[in-house]
């Protein structure tokens, strides 16, 4: 498959190329091939996308709530059509296997447009009665111009994900993808043109962290969303802090998955593989602490053990293939690092432990158990395929131990106990929590956390907050009362 997008940017409406931009190379991490050379964005193309969005903002939130819906349902449709292609490019831009990019990626991208394609025109205020006549309502308005900045995990998820409940509210975005998976997002940008959005309503930007940054600090820029790490999520934030601009940040975790005793084996070590092992350990949302009470830990081990020695690594091309690369050698290596580290502090290896083939960024599914809360493993994100097993015997310990991190994305609980499974899902500190299930984020569901993992919701209704604000207007019906 051709990789190599028309040009660099999509930018009011059309590809757009500006050869002055640092050269950027999107490259396959299953054999480190160039797939595709790009520009990064230049002042000038900055400019260009902003000032377009500004352009078409206010003339795309006059539209009627339902033609802007109609727009993204429309969206939805051609991503679904253009299923298979996009998973092969989005397979080729992150290493993720086919099986994975075939359903979790355009797929949800999908989802997402449709669900706030259809929640668009029932965008509405209130009426607040006030007594003797006398009433106020609030309108529901767009902020503007915004800016969403996507991690190199789920490249067009993230850009649906931001996109479509922005586009929905009546803003414009103008979009930059991590510089390590440039190209689906441009597919989006022509996709909602091909739908009917107006030129300027949805535009790409390449480039690294500073084409992010320049982007924040705008002054016409009224919004800014982020997917990253919490390093980056507190320069962000400090930047849009600078301009009093809104934001949201949805950033790393090191989230805790419980198993207690009388779980369902299967499904408790199904959940943890999910929730450790999907996209390579990619995911933000991982329940890497996998903290396992005393009465199951050792059947528990053994299937783990067993099942996670099948997953099928090899060509993410290959429809047979369970697992891919980790994103780049850098993140092989840091993953490894971890590895080491948890070795060095005299963690037991269950499995895994060492990169994989002869190219490529591979590294095996690992599991470590006898791991201690105090372990580096145990306290920091790794962002790979890296699963530790804690062990643990009450309730209010476990509970205790969960919540001792600074971050807050997600957290799991498998029981039969269908009283303790609320009970501690209510003490959790984490934004999103599952209950005899890992890692699904329906678009329905409100998605995103709490502490040094962010604020702010995508998904769900609870994303409208994020992308609208209320104005409010008092109506006098009667006499004005003046003291004067
Ligand atoms: P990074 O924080 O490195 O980068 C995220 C994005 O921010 C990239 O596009 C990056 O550009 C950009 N960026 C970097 N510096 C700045 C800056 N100063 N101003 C504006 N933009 C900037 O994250 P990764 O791409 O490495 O992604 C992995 C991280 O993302 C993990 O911590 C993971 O947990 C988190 N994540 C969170 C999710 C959530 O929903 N909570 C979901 C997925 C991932 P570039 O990299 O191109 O230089």
């Amino acid at each position: 498959m051709q990789a190599q997008p028309e040009a660099s940017h999509f930018v009011d409406g059309r590809y757009l190329e500006d050869a002055a931009g640092a050269v950027m190379e999107s490259r396959y991490p299953a054999t480190d091939a160039v797939i595709a050379r790009l520009h990064a964005a230049t002042p000038a193309v900055i400019e260009a996308a902003l000032a377009a969005a500004a352009r078409a903002q206010a003339d795309w939130a006059a539209w009627k709530p339902v033609e802007r819906g109609r727009v993204l349902l429309r969206a939805a449709a051609l991503l679904r059509e253009r299923n298979a292609e996009l998973a092969e490019l989005e397979t080729l831009d992150t290493g993720k296997p086919i099986s994975e990019t075939l359903v979790a990626d355009a797929a949800s991208g999908a989802d997402c447009l449709e669900f706030f394609g259809g929640l668009a025109a029932a965008l509405t205020g209130e009426a607040i009665p006030l007594g003797a006549g006398d009433f106020a309502y609030t309108l529901r308005e767009p902020l503007g111009v915004c800016v969403g900045i996507g991690a190199w995990n789920y490249p067009i998820q993230i850009a649906c994900w931001k996109a479509a409940p922005a586009l929905a509210c009546g803003n414009a975005m103008v979009f930059k993808p991590s510089e390590l998976t440039p190209l689906t997002a441009l597919r989006l940008a022509a996709v909602l043109v091909e739908a009917g959005a107006p030129p300027g309503v949805f535009s790409v930007v390449q480039g690294a962290g500073d084409v992010g940054a320049a982007l924040v600090a705008d002054a016409r820029v009224a919004k800014v969303s982020l997917t990253g790490s919490v390093e980056t999520g507190r320069k962000v934030y400090a930047a849009a802090a600078a301009g009093l601009k809104p934001a949201t940040m949805e950033l790393g975790g090191k989230s805790p998955l419980i198993v207690f005793d009388d779980a369902d084996l299967e499904d408790a070590v199904g959940g943890a593989m999910l929730g450790n092992f999907y996209s390579a350990g990619q995911v933000c949302s991982n329940g890497t602490r996998v903290f396992v009470q005393k009465g199951i830990r050792a059947r528990f081990l053994a299937r783990l053990a067993a099942r996670t020695r099948a997953i099928r690594l090899g060509d993410p091309l290959d429809a047979d293939t369970q697992m891919g690369p980790l994103i780049s050698a850098g993140q092989r290596d840091r993953v490894l690092g971890y590895i080491d580290g948890a070795l060095a502090e005299g963690a037991r290896l269950l499995t895994g432990g060492r990169a994989w083939g002869n190219a490529g960024w591979f590294v095996e599914p690992t599991v470590f158990d006898g791991v201690t809360d105090a372990m580096k493993v145990a306290r920091e994100e790794v962002f790979g395929p890296v699963m530790s097993v804690l062990g643990f015997s009450e309730e209010d310990e476990v509970v205790a131990r969960a919540n001792a991190t600074p971050f807050g994305l997600a957290a799991g609980v498998f029981t039969r106990d269908i009283a303790r499974a609320h009970r501690v899902v209510a003490r959790l500190q984490a934004g999103t929590c599952w209950i005899n299930s890992y890692n699904l984020t329906p678009v329905e569901m409100p998605f995103g956390g709490v502490k040094a993992s962010g604020f702010g919701r995508e998904n769900g209704r609870a994303a409208v907050e994020a992308w609208s604000r209320l104005k409010a207007v008092h109506v006098g019906m009667g006499p004005v009362d003046a003291p004067f």
